[in-house]
């Protein structure tokens, strides 16, 4: 099956649809994080973080469920997903609100927070093998043996749309942006920033960022051909083991570059926005920020948008970052 990309009026229908339902996340600047990355190395660079991390559920898959089932019909078996929590959150959340069951799997050692959160949110939850592939497979079976539409992580069309809404948002609240750089785990997000910079702004830089502990998607995007890969990172968000057919393809079109970093990293990013912009930010949600802080020169002197796109960290996440010491630290 091949899948065609969302068009850019795919994605203001999807703004349009959602207005009103999706929270227009704050796009800020922080003069202390700025002098943070100055000291790692890139001076002159003002940050633009787009504020994800307040969305409902707290990241912004829930832009692309809301989208989802607002244009999906589906069978009263409803729908299963699999993830490893913020894309079950979200999919709970816009399926308790239309009225639709709903069936997640996730690996068995869960972010106990997310897990919470998609229980309570009435969805039903499968804990099933130990990585998000395991999760996969289990929710195709399930899918196959009660009817219910099986939404992918990353191969949905609607999806991205919808997960397009929040780079829409930022290029309105921001229209002078050089580079934009997006946490990638499927993919959704990072396409759907490439669409909506490829057609509206093309000047902005659009660039992924994975952890170098699940490496997949890069590995895809630079060899060209979809990859598995050990998927071992700790920031939930990014651990995917495999590259995705729709979003590559969209990857490989538009993105202007895709670095990796560590998980130790991460958490530092982590650190800087607690300390220096007052924000809570799960490591997939740090990662933007980590990918300038550990590659200072490409965006020393320009305007750069940072995907702060969630905000579900555990407690002893944050507590590592806390603790993490590094050279920089204030
Ligand atoms: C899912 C997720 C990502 C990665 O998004 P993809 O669309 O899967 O690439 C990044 N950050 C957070 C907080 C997420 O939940």
């Amino acid at each position: 099956m091949t899948l065609a990309p969302p068009t850019v009026g795919d994605v203001l229908a999807a703004q349009h649809r959602l207005a009103g339902h999706v929270v227009r996340t704050p796009a800020s600047r922080y003069a202390e994080l700025d002098r943070l990355v100055a000291t790692a190395g890139a001076a002159g660079t003002r940050l633009v973080v787009k504020h994800e991390n307040l969305q409902h559920t707290g990241a912004f898959k829930v832009r692309g469920a809301l989208n989802l089932l607002a244009t999906r019909t589906t069978t009263p078996a409803g729908v299963v997903g699999y993830s490893t929590g913020n894309h079950a959150q979200a999919l709970a959340y816009a399926a308790r609100r239309a009225g639709v069951r709903c069936t997640i799997v996730m690996p068995s050692a869960p972010n106990p927070l997310k897990e919470r959160a998609v229980r309570a949110l009435d969805a039903e939850v499968v804990l099933h093998g130990e990585r998000l592939e395991d999760a996969c497979e289990e929710a195709t079976r399930i899918a196959a043996t009660t009817g219910a539409d099986l939404v992918s992580a990353a191969d949905e069309p609607a999806l991205v749309a919808g997960a397009a809404t929040a780079t829409l948002e930022l290029l309105q609240q921001e229209p002078d942006l050089d580079d934009l750089v997006v946490p990638v785990g499927g993919g959704s997000g990072a396409a759907a920033a490439c669409l909506v910079a490829a057609a509206l702004a093309p000047h902005v830089r659009v660039v992924g960022v994975q952890s170098a502990a699940s490496p997949a998607a890069h590995d895809s995007w630079r060899t060209g051909e979809l990859c598995a890969r050990p998927n071992r990172t700790r920031a939930e968000g990014l651990a995917v083991g495999r590259g995705f057919t729709l979003t590559q393809g969209v990857l490989r079109a538009h993105l202007h570059d895709f670095l990796l970093v560590t998980d130790d990293q991460i958490s530092r990013a982590q650190q800087m926005y607690l300390t220096a912009a007052r924000t809570v930010a799960e490591g997939a949600g740090a990662a933007s920020l980590a990918a300038v802080a550990a590659h200072p020169e490409r965006f020393a002197g320009r305007t750069v948008g940072v995907m702060c796109s969630g905000g579900n960290a555990g407690a002893g996440e944050l507590r590592r970052a806390l603790d993490h010491t590094c050279a920089t630290a204030p």
